[in-house]
């Protein structure tokens, strides 16, 4: 089991939504989020091109849903977290 990401890319593009969504962790995300390598262009990760990540194998944790739950493993379940997550990959992709 893990999660499952189709790959949309969408995160990648939305990193301002990303932050505004995770509110209710604003410390965690924001310890995540200032250690976060890249530029950050209109929300855009400077590391997607052609819709697909040219640092994957080094991507920081907050890139990765299934590490990155260690950050929040005090505050909720895994099942909480994958539902958390796959809500806001549902508003990226505008399904609602
Ligand atoms: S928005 Fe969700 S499904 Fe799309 S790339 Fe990001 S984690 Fe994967
Ligand atoms: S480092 Fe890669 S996975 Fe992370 S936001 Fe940038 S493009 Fe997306």
């Amino acid at each position: 089991m893990g999660f499952n990401c189709s790959g949309c890319g969408e995160c990648c593009k939305n990193l301002f939504l990303t932050k505004d969504v995770s509110e209710q962790f604003k410390e965690s995300v924001q310890t995540l989020l200032s250690e976060f390598p890249y530029e950050i262009h209109n929300g855009i990760c400077e590391k997607l091109k052609d819709n697909k990540c040219t640092v994957y194998n080094e991507r920081p944790d907050i890139c990765k849903v299934d590490e990155g739950y260690k950050y929040f493993k005090e505050e909720m379940s895994i099942e909480e977290w994958y539902s958390m997550n796959y809500s806001i990959c549902k508003t990226l992709q505008g399904g609602e």
